[in-house]
């Protein structure tokens, strides 16, 4: 009899389609197949296959069956897991999964052999090419420059037929990592933690410890040893290691590389298509056994995956916030579950959540509380700006100044913190007060200066900053208001004109290489005094930092949602945790106009716990996370009239549940977005509530209009 398959779509469909299974195909689920859709064919996988009943209408066949690595069983359950938990369709995390297998393969480049002919004249030149050769495969140029020989030596040996040309995909191929080598020896308090973690490897199956321990502490050197008994346990065995941002995916690599021996595999935005194919397709067959990388390589298709560990765990960067929306850490755990994987998360300041889940013996709990070594934690003071402000116009109160003054002069480093980008967060005309936004959406337009000009954060919209006002007409009458990174670089080279100072932001900084390049340069002392947004401020290990100043505390807790006060105190504990990580004591000043604010005397008291403690009473009473659950609903149209009638319906239409609360609509705080209007829910529910079920369930009674796109947020993270 013949069988109908369930192919899935990499496209936002809410389903998998059927289609006929021709004779002799042989389909299993995972194979990746190529369907009619439409006039066109496209990739699909195979999620089932069912005998079919006859009598049915007759169905289109599968294309083809793609010689390309299928899906594994657990890869595909947990695509299907993740879109169920997100209330969205499976085929937008299938896309995630399939993006390394879609990407081009690698091209074969030219190169040179030997082809075992002697050279009828064997010059020294040739000697030397021939050498070099001998090593492995070079193109021609390469070739050449390795022998110090002009060009024309490599092509008179290949027109004898002493060298031969051939094309080859070059494939570096993964070296499988050296489990004879040690890492560093580990203090008391670190081995007894490896120790323990390096069982959890050894014994396998599903479990959670959250690995907790003050910056410095040692937690990847800890953790290292997990992953080396992970791959000691199974020689299939694949350990994954996420981080937050592409600057530390890099710092991590080195120390994978140096730990085993052997490159991991890389794997985020910013890595060329081919080498995130060689990647995919290594991991899917069990070559490639550590990747490092960024929240979406949980979606890649790991034949026997052991281990999972997550790296500044409490770092908001993991919740992924535009077209599939998910939340990475917690897909990790899930994925582990799935997986029957060990999952290690690490962090100096861990979420609530995971303080929750060990607190409540969900999580095993491991602590580091000291430095390594000689090195303490900073100092940290506050600085009131009220008592001691900058000058006009300045943004570096005189503490600060003379802090940064007497660094200098020691020949150490300083680390000015500021999230935020560019030059100004703000342009305003002083002949008539208008500020300066982006065209169809609200929001201000950001000043850069190295670039002059004006940029909408959201959306990416810029445009030259005008020299006129463009609502007044006056000219010379734009001011720029407030300080970003670039302002307090600006500053920085007034104070300290001799001093080496860089800037690191998403815009000076725009791909791994150049994180790696800076990293490097600061980590080598070649930079006196680097501005930082947070891509900087986190994890990194410079010796010869022993200052930070923060410039703005407060920046973090204007706005004031959920996890404000949280976010705030994690930032600034990591940005401050990067002073004195060596034999030199460190110091971290905040600038501040709350002194007296919760989140301020904890950081300078450095205590995080009575900080925890308070933060969790709060949220325990309002029945926030982790307490209870959120779930956003966020929908936005061109017609304001039509989306307000939308969601009026929308509100109708919400179930009635015990424990479930829908607050709204709303505007959305953002509300106008590249001329959409938004407007949101939000719904709270107890922790016992299957909150993906209950959304779930409410976007099945609403058809949103055309025009209108409806997007549901489980645990948002942005309530703007
Ligand atoms: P964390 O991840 O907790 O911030 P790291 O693992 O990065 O800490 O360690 C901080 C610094 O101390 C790194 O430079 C690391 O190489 C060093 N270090 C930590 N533990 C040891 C150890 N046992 N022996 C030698 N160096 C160590």
């Amino acid at each position: 009899m013949s069988r109908i398959a369930s192919v899935l779509l990499p496209m936002p469909l809410p389903e998998a389609f059927d289609y006929a299974e021709p004779e002799g195909m042989d389909l299993a689920a995972g194979d990746q197949v190529a369907v009619p859709l439409g006039p066109r064919l496209i990739r699909g996988v195979v999620t089932a296959l069912r005998e079919a009943a006859g009598g049915n209408r007759p169905l289109k066949p599968v294309a083809e069956r793609l010689d390309e690595p299928p899906l594994p069983p657990r890869t595909l359950e947990f695509v299907q897991w993740a879109a169920r938990y997100a209330v969205d369709a499976p085929g937008q995390p299938l896309a995630i999964a399939l993006r390394g297998a879609r990407a081009p393969k690698p091209r074969p480049v030219r190169v040179v052999v030997p082809t075992g002919v002697a050279p009828a004249r064997p010059t020294a030149a040739r000697t030397r090419v021939l050498d070099a050769a001998a090593a492995g495969p070079l193109p021609p140029a390469d070739l050449a420059r390795t022998a110090g020989v002009s060009s024309g030596v490599v092509k008179g040996l290949v027109d004898e037929g002493v060298l031969a040309l051939e094309q080859i995909v070059v494939d570096a191929g993964f070296d499988p990592p050296d489990l004879s080598r040690l890492g560093e020896t580990l203090n008391p308090s670190q081995a007894a933690a490896a120790q323990v973690l390096a069982g959890m490897a050894r014994t396998g199956g599903f479990s959670v410890t959250l690995l907790d321990g003050v910056t410095g502490s040692g937690k990847t050197e800890v953790y290292l040893e997990a992953a080396a008994a992970a791959l000691a346990a199974d020689p299939d065995a694949q350990v994954l290691i996420l981080l937050p941002e592409i600057a530390l995916t890099q710092a991590v690599i080195a120390r994978v590389a140096a730990r085993f021996g052997a490159q991991p595999g890389e794997w985020h935005s910013d890595v060329a298509p081919p080498a995130r194919r060689r990647v995919w397709e290594a991991v899917a067959a069990g070559r490639c056994r550590i990747v490092v990388g960024a929240r979406s390589a949980l979606f890649l298709p790991f034949a026997k995956l052991r281990l999972i560990i997550v790296d500044e765990e409490h770092d908001t960067s993991f919740k992924q916030e535009e077209g599939f929306i998910y939340q990475g850490r917690d897909l990790a755990v899930a994925r582990a579950r799935i997986e029957g994987a060990g999952v290690i998360l690490a962090s100096a300041t861990p979420s609530l959540e995971s303080l929750r889940n060990a607190e409540q013996g969900r999580y095993r709990w491991l602590k580091l509380s000291a430095r390594h070594g000689v090195a303490r934690l900073p100092d940290i003071d506050l600085i009131d700006l009220r008592e001691t402000p900058p000058e006009t116009g300045r943004w570096l109160s005189p503490p600060l100044r003379e802090a940064m003054a007497q660094t200098w002069a020691r020949g150490e480093q300083s680390l000015l913190f500021l999230n935020r980008r560019g030059y100004a967060p703000l342009v305003l005309c002083k002949a008539c007060g208008q500020r300066m936004t982006a065209p169809d959406t609200d929001s201000w337009l950001v000043e850069h200066r190295y670039t002059g000009r004006l940029v909408c954060h959201l959306t990416g919209f810029s445009m030259p900053k005008p020299l006129a006002c463009p609502h007044c007409g006056a000219k010379d009458s734009l001011v720029s208001i407030g300080p970003g990174v670039e302002r307090v670089e600006e500053e920085a080279r007034e104070l300290f004109p001799d001093a080496r100072i860089s800037v690191f932001s998403s815009d000076t900084v725009f791909d791994a290489r150049e994180a790696r390049r800076l990293v490097e340069t600061m980590a080598a002392g070649e930079i006196d005094i680097l501005v930082a947004t947070q891509a900087a401020a986190k994890g990194h290990n410079f010796p010869n930092l022993t200052l930070v100043g923060v410039v703005d505390a407060d920046l973090g807790l204007r706005g004031g949602d959920l996890r404000a006060a949280e976010r705030t105190y994690q930032l600034l504990a990591q940005a401050t945790g990067r002073a004195g990580r060596r034999d030199r004591p460190g110091r971290a000043l905040l600038q501040t106009y709350a002194p007296e604010h919760a989140v301020m005397q904890a950081l300078k008291a450095q205590d995080r716990d009575a900080f925890v403690a308070a933060e969790m009473s709060e949220r325990e009473m309002a029945g926030l996370p982790p307490f209870g659950r959120l779930a956003a609903v966020i929908a936005s149209g061109p017609d304001g009239a039509q989306l307000e009638a939308f969601m009026r319906a929308m509100a109708e239409a919400a179930p009635n549940a015990e424990g479930v609360e829908v607050y709204g609509p709303a505007d959305a705080p953002l509300g106008l977005i590249r001329g959409r209007r938004r407007k949101r829910f939000l719904v709270r529910a107890d922790r016992a509530v299957d909150l993906s079920a209950y959304m779930a369930a409410w976007r099945a009674r609403v058809r949103p209009p055309g025009a209108i796109r409806v997007s549901i947020d489980i645990d948002p993270y942005s309530f703007l």
